[in-house]
Order: structure tokens, then sequence, then C-alpha cells
């Protein structure tokens, strides 16, 4: 049902890559199979899935949305892949997002963009528009997504679904193409918080493969999930993430939503974090650095596009040429800044002042975190925006994630999932939840109270 769904709108959404029919019909009869046999079936047994394209698969290819790794088939299955295998899930195909998760839009994916299923002419949000867009078109009831800086809550937020960045180390980043590796997390994306929190319980845990890998038990997601309740509960408000920018309807929801928390139970605190103001200046040195370092991979020798190589130029030259061409704009863009930030002369007053940052921002966090149990705030200033609109303005696309970004740098969890449509031009606006470093379940708990 869910191969005919694509079928019929994928053309339109572009939601997907690439389309797994054999192998999504073969899990599927393999599942089959398994309950005739009255074997024991994995916890999300038949299950559709559509997984981002930034995730090894050993039987698909692996773009990460960029020309440079055009056909490529990984050797290897991510981690993340198995434990979806295990769960005897149905892998629909791998979906579109930004090159290398660089976005806010979807707009930067080298295969051209994905279109929101609430209004085709607008973008999806992004890195992982793909995963967002085939859950709001019904292609796929749970999807996957990775967020540096806010491409699972963004996405979810424009789109109305949910999404939930775990805390750092709290899914495994074995076989997830690194763009900012002290940043990226995979997460679980689905239409509910409780389907969430059961994808969230299937892809976490410990991996002795991924060093930064948290050697603990996943939070209980499905319980808290399925007991919501605010009752007793502290929440907090941050007075950084309001003011201008934000849209009316936006900031109309935001309240509404937050006295719906105080009818359910709850108290609101409000809080000051003044580092918050600074997050998105030090994310934007702090995550070209660590790009300009991971990317040096792709240099034409090891795997994907060669271009050039004519038996004449030298390997330097076949590097150049091939990155030239397969690199996209906006990763040439963070290629070259973050390179600058760590350059001898630089690094200390960029790349060094944004780890201060970030060091103070984990600070504010621990000390709000004295004070309330989760903190609430807008997902995204604004709804979806017409595709096209900041396409040539970086600075405007940054704005995207100014409530997410954090998040990331502090490696806390965070969740975003729909209040609501906004008055002025009935699209979906997003409510994010952050809660302390293992304490997902509580972004399930609240989450399912207000859903
Ligand atoms: N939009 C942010 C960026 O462009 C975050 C991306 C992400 O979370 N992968 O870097």
């Amino acid at each position: 049902a869910h191969l005919a769904r694509i079928d019929a709108v994928d053309e339109k959404v572009h939601a997907f890559l690439h389309i797994d029919r054999e192998g999504a019909l073969a899990q599927a009869r393999a599942v089959d199979a398994k309950r005739e046999a009255g074997e024991k079936l994995g916890p999300l047994a038949g299950v559709p899935l559509a997984l981002k394209d930034i995730f090894t698969t050993k039987d698909m290819p692996t773009t990460v949305g960029s020309k440079i790794l055009e056909g490529w088939v990984p050797p290897y299955d991510a981690t993340l892949t198995r434990k979806l295998k295990a769960a005897d899930v149905v892998i629909l195909g791998k979906t579109n997002m930004d090159e290398f998760a660089m976005g806010s839009s979807t707009e930067n994916s080298a295969y051209g963009p994905t279109g929101n299923p609430w209004d085709l002419t607008r973008i999806p949000g992004g890195s992982g528009g793909g995963s967002s867009a085939a859950l709001a078109s019904f292609e796929a009831p749970l999807a996957i997504g990775t967020d540096t800086g806010g491409s699972i809550r963004q996405p979810a937020a424009v789109t109305g679904t949910v999404g939930v960045k775990p805390t750092y180390g709290g899914v495994s980043r074995y076989g997830m193409v690194a763009f900012s590796s002290s940043l990226d997390q995979g997460g679980p994306c689905a239409r509910t918080v409780l389907d969430a929190a059961l994808l969230h319980e299937v892809i976490g845990g410990h991996d002795p493969l991924d060093s930064t890998s948290i050697d603990s038990p996943v939070p209980p997601v499905v319980e808290a999930a399925r007991n919501g309740s605010v009752q007793g509960m502290r929440v907090g408000v941050v007075k950084q993430f309001s003011g201008e920018g934000y849209q009316a309807g936006v900031v109309q929801r935001f309240n509404e939503s937050v006295e719906l928390l105080k009818s359910l139970g709850a108290t609101v605190v409000e809080l000051d974090c003044p580092s918050f103001d600074l997050a998105l200046s030090a994310y934007y040195l702090i995550a070209p650095s660590e790009c300009s370092s991971n990317l040096a991979r792709f240099d034409a020798m090891r795997y994907g596009l060669r271009v050039g190589d004519d038996g004449t130029r030298s390997a330097e030259d076949v590097t150049a040429l091939t990155r030239e061409a397969g690199f996209g704009d906006e990763v040439k863009r963070r290629i070259i800044l973050g390179t600058y930030a760590l350059s001898s002369g630089y690094y200390d007053a960029y790349y060094g002042s944004a780890q201060k940052v970030r060091t103070l921002i984990t600070q504010d966090f621990e000390k709000a975190f004295e004070q309330v149990d989760v903190i609430v705030s807008p997902t995204t200033p604004t709804t979806a925006f017409p595709i096209g609109e900041r396409a040539d303005d970086p600075m405007a696309m940054y704005l995207a994630d100014l409530c997410t970004i954090p998040t990331n740098l502090a490696g806390n969890s965070a969740m975003s999932l729909p209040c609501g449509l906004a008055p002025e031009d009935g699209l979906p606006v997003g409510l994010q939840i952050i809660a302390p470093a293992m304490k997902d379940d509580r972004l399930y708990k609240v989450g399912a109270a207000v859903e």
C-alpha cells in the first residue's frame, strides 16, 4: 500500500531519492513467512520506513544528497540500518536531503528540491525534508532523520509531524556520513509521539563501533509515551527564544501550548539563558570547521566521483576537479569557512572562541535544569517558507535553526511536535520540548500529554 502511495504522489513530492521496491517487497514477504512459521518477530515487524540518504545501506545507493557520491553503494550497513533490519522493519528507500545535511530547506540537494505536502510550492524543512515529507504525504508511517543543528526538528515542525533529536551518543553514528561529528545525531521521525518512541527504542543504545556512543540503556521512552502527563512538572520558557523574527501565528500557537501545559498541572517558570543569543554564531564556526575536516575524505581516490583522470593529470588536480564538479555551493562555502576558522593565526579567535561559547551554553542549560524539568519553545520562528525565497540568502536560511541549535551544542535531547496551524497561512507550527541529556523519556511524557 505504501509503494502504491509513493507511485501516486512522489513524482510531485519528491521525498525519495531511491525507492527499493524489490527489497521492500522481499522484506515484507520474509516477515510474513516468519509469522506463518511461528517464528519470533522483531518489534516493528512489517512496518515500512523511509531512511534518510545519509545512512549507509549495503544493498542501496547512499548519496548524502551529493553528486560526489552519485551511484555509490556502500559495502556495509550503518549500525542504525542493521538495527532496523533486525527489528524486521521494511525499508522503502532513501530520502532526499540537503547535500551533506547542510541546509534548512532541502533545496541544497544535488537532486532537486522536495515539496512540502501541505503546499508543494513551499519547503519541507531541511536537511531531512525528504523524511518528513514522506510522513506528511503518508508515503511512510516512520522515517529516520539526523539533526546537527535542527535537521530532524525543523522539518518536523513545518510538515506537522513529530521528530526527536536524542541525547548526543544515544543513537549510533557508525555508518552515518559525518558532517559535524560533535553535533550530528540520528533520531526517529513519525506522525505520533508513541510511534516515534517505538522507533527510538529500536535504534537507540550503546554501539562499540561508535566511540562517542553512551554505554547505558535507552531511556524508557515507550513507557513515557504511553503515560503522558505534566502534572506537577516545572516547565521553562526561555526569554531568548522570542522577539523579533517570530511570526505572529507561531507565537500565538506557542502561547496556547503554554496555557495548555498550565491547565494540565504544570508550573511555568521564566528563564534567562543569555548565551543562547550567541548559539547561531558559535554553530556556524564549529559546524563548518568539523565539516572541512570530515569532507577531506572525498578526494576522488577512495570512493565516488572521479573527474579528469585521463592519465596526464596529477592526483592533486584530479581531486580539485572532482571537488569542483561534485560539491554544491553551500558545501563549498562551509569548507572554505571552516578551513579559514581553523587556520593558524585565526584558530583562537574563531574556533577557540566558539568552543568557549559552547561551554557557556552548556552551563546555561545546566542552570536552567536546576529549576525546571523541561524547556519549551517554538521549534522554528516561522512556518514553511516558499521554495526559492531564502535560497540566495544563507543568513536568512540559517535563522530557521535559531531555537534548535543550542541543544546540539550542549548535547541534550529535544523533540518537535505539532501544536496547530498558524491562522495567517494555515501551515503547521511546531512546539519544541527540550530535556536534559539521557532524560529523553521526559520529551515523550510531555509530548504525549499535549499531543
Ligand atoms: N540547518 C543547519 C545547517 O545548515 C542544520 C543542519 C542539520 O541539522 N543537519 O547546518
